[in-house]
């Protein structure tokens, strides 16, 4: 039995004060639900203001990237450390934007991922494939690529999968409810093989999830939740996910 797990991807909005006003807003309209777990990854900067609100609340705290060097000469860089002790206990690492904008591989994923368990965060591992990859009908391909190389030497133990196909990140384009868990299904599969423990770990689904379509992916067998951004950053939106995706 696998707990849903719906967490917000704020990428690169809300200041600190904007983050105090959605939380403030936001957890009383969670408060009565015990069965999903709930995380929020806003910016670094304002990490600490949301850690300070969320004190007395079981919504989880996480950030949205992580360097794979313990401290040092890295100008710009935040350790894992750093992210431990402002309150974080999760962090995702591999976003599709991160690979595509920053260059990340998943040989870089893999030292993060290694770093950052090493010192007791917990991973949401993204991983997906691009349109044209989906057309060229190489998803399974791209998505082994990946889970080989970012998993390469980990146990499963803290990490979650989100499975965001490229193509409907941010384009109002959802994967359809079947189209989602057949390749949620490989994913499951493909840990099975490789991996101990695969059936306790949560895969989420993500690309344009909103209130309107939690309650049909959730429906499907091999989802457990789903990373959200667009739809996360009003307090009435991400609590009616999260609401939709309780009773699972
Ligand atoms: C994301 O970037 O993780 C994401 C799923 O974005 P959106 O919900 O806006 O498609």
């Amino acid at each position: 039995m696998r707990k849903p797990f719906i967490a917000a991807n704020w990428k690169m909005n809300k200041t600190s004060q904007e983050t105090e006003e959605f939380i403030r807003s936001f957890v009383p309209l969670v408060k009565d639900i015990t069965d999903v777990d709930i995380l929020l990854a806003p910016s670094f900067i304002s990490i600490e203001s949301a850690s300070r609100l969320l004190t007395s609340s079981d919504v989880l705290l996480g950030a949205q990237n992580v360097y794979h060097e313990e401290s040092g000469a890295f100008t710009g860089e935040i350790a894992p450390d750093m992210l431990l002790a402002a309150g974080c206990s999760h962090v995702i690492i591999g976003h599709s934007e991160r690979r595509e904008y920053f260059s990340e591989t998943d040989d870089v994923v893999n030292k993060k991922i290694k770093l950052a368990r090493s010192k007791g965060l917990d991973i949401i591992l993204c991983i997906g494939e691009s349109l044209e990859q989906r057309e060229s009908n190489r998803t399974f391909d791209v998505l082994n690529g990946q889970l080989s190389g970012s998993l390469a030497d980990l146990s499963l133990d803290g990490i979650t999968i989100a499975y965001e196909p490229i193509w409907a990140i941010g384009t109002g384009k959802t994967a359809t409810d079947e189209q989602a868990n057949e390749t949620h299904a490989f994913i499951r599969e493909w840990l099975g093989k490789n991996k101990k423990n695969a059936d306790s770990v949560r895969i989420q689904y993500g690309g344009s999830v909103k209130p309107e379509n939690i309650e049909g992916l959730m429906s499907q067998s091999e989802i457990d939740g789903a990373l959200v951004g667009g739809a996360s950053l009003k307090p009435d939106s991400f609590a009616k996910i999260v609401t939709g995706a309780s009773g699972k």
